[in-house]
């Protein structure tokens, strides 16, 4: 995410509290706007800023801002309601609205939380090395040449890729990496869109915009075969067969972070709340002030949080992952291509703008909302009935371009559709 977005989304985000004088967005009864689980992009509002308030970059990143405020829940007790939002992680927005029994409470749950996710965005990050830890960047460079200690949370998300790989028909391949860095770069070079804000750059920037060459795709993919991927449990260990591979984690990193910062607060005492990174949504517990959790489906051609499309009532404790091409692409010859690659074409997935999943744990929400991306409807019927036999319960909302709304048949009594 470039400053000036970053910038653009802080300014929107504090305006958004600011008028919501301690209601907090995300918190959603049904006469207030749900949270938000668009693609890659942010809980806050995408109209341009005209607070006067100015914050520098550093003041950005230094620490999550936060407000909040004493409410009463059902029963009439006095609880802080508090939102915190940070801008520093896996290149979007994070904000989390949490109730807890007083604000040094809340406190100590958003400096978990934000610790947890830089720690997390740096062990994932395929594009950067980090002193004293070793990243996806670090294990791409020396596991060619043998095998490569790594921190447990590396290693467990290694091995849930592995382990949903074949259910999920090879869609989602994290060793894909050599294909997904030519994309990258082509978006790169393009200066591609992130989303509302951005809409100055792209086709339209004057910088170099053309797709990367296809023998260059098709030599790359001689290089992701999943099975080179040597994984040793016991020395937690991990080494590539090919010394071309490179693992590329972005269709699950941000689920799988969010799931393990769930469980944290969890086990730190947090009962009620809402998690938002991106587009990954987790919930905790119920709405104390009892009112249902609701999660909205944005829309894909306006982006607009204060019109989504459908508005989902949740499960208490369960996630809702949105995957889309609307916030990360770039134009050729007036044809999008966004950020979702076909591991059977090597070129972006064209079936629909937008894929969301509903499922208890946020890391498999959002591996399998990368998958169905990519999964026409017989194959998304094989992949659901892969995970029935498992015991998993999935729902999946698609949006096709025409803006029209399905879903799985559990999800129909959920799920409020816009006229
Ligand atoms: P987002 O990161 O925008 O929330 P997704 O969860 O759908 O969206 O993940 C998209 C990211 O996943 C891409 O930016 C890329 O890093 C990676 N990716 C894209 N296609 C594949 C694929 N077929 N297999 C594995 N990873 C992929
Ligand atoms: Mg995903």
């Amino acid at each position: 995410m470039n400053r000036k977005r970053r910038f653009a989304l802080l300014l929107a985000g504090l305006m958004a509290l600011s008028a919501c004088q301690g209601k907090v967005p995300g918190s959603s009864s049904s006469e207030e706007a749900p949270a938000q689980a668009s693609a890659q992009g942010s809980q806050g509002s995408q109209e341009g800023p005209s607070s006067s308030r100015e914050i520098s970059p550093e003041e950005m990143a230094a620490k999550p801002l936060s407000q909040g405020d004493y409410v009463e829940d059902a029963e009439g007790k006095k609880i802080y309601q508090g939102q915190g939002t940070f801008f520093d992680t896996f290149d979007t927005v994070v904000t989390l609205t949490y109730f807890a029994p007083d604000e040094e409470t809340f406190q100590k749950y958003l400096t978990y939380t934000h610790d947890e996710f830089l720690r997390l965005h740096k062990l994932y990050d395929n594009y950067h090395e980090y002193e004293g830890l070793t990243s996806v960047m670090t294990v791409n460079r020396l596991a060619g040449q043998g095998p490569v200690e790594v921190d447990p949370d590396l290693f467990d998300i290694l091995e849930f890729s592995l382990d949903h790989y074949e259910a999920s028909l090879g869609k989602v391949n994290i060793a894909l990496g050599p294909v997904l860095s030519l994309w990258h770069e082509a978006r790169e070079a393009a200066g591609a869109h992130e989303g509302p804000g951005d809409e100055d750059q792209g086709s339209t920037s004057g910088k170099e915009v053309r797709l990367p060459d296809k023998s260059a795709l098709e030599e790359a993919n001689r290089h992701t075969d999943l099975a080179k991927l040597r994984l040793d449990k016991a020395a937690r260990t991990v080494a590539f067969e090919d010394p071309k591979m490179a693992l590329d984690l972005g269709a699950v990193a941000k689920g799988y972070a969010t799931e393990k910062v769930a469980k944290g607060l969890e086990a730190m005492g947090l009962k009620n709340g809402l998690l938002s990174a991106g587009g990954n949504v987790r919930l905790f517990g119920y709405h104390p002030q009892g009112r249902p959790w609701k999660v909205g489906v944005e829309d894909p051609k306006t982006n607009d949080r204060d019109q989504a499309l459908a508005a989902m009532k949740m499960e208490s404790g369960s996630s809702m992952v949105t995957s889309g091409d609307y916030q990360r692409y770039f134009i050729v010859d007036g044809k999008r291509y966004n950020h979702i690659i076909d591991p059977g074409t090597l070129y972006p997935a064209t079936l629909y703008p937008s894929v969301s999943v509903v499922a208890e744990d946020s890391g498999l929400a959002d591996f399998l909302s990368t998958t169905f991306f990519l999964c026409d409807k017989e194959e998304a019927a094989r992949v659901l009935e892969n995970y029935k036999e498992q015991g998993i319960d999935l729902g999946v909302i698609w949006v096709d371009f025409d803006n029209r709304v399905t879903t799985t048949d559990n999800l129909a009594g959920a799920l409020e559709v816009r006229d």
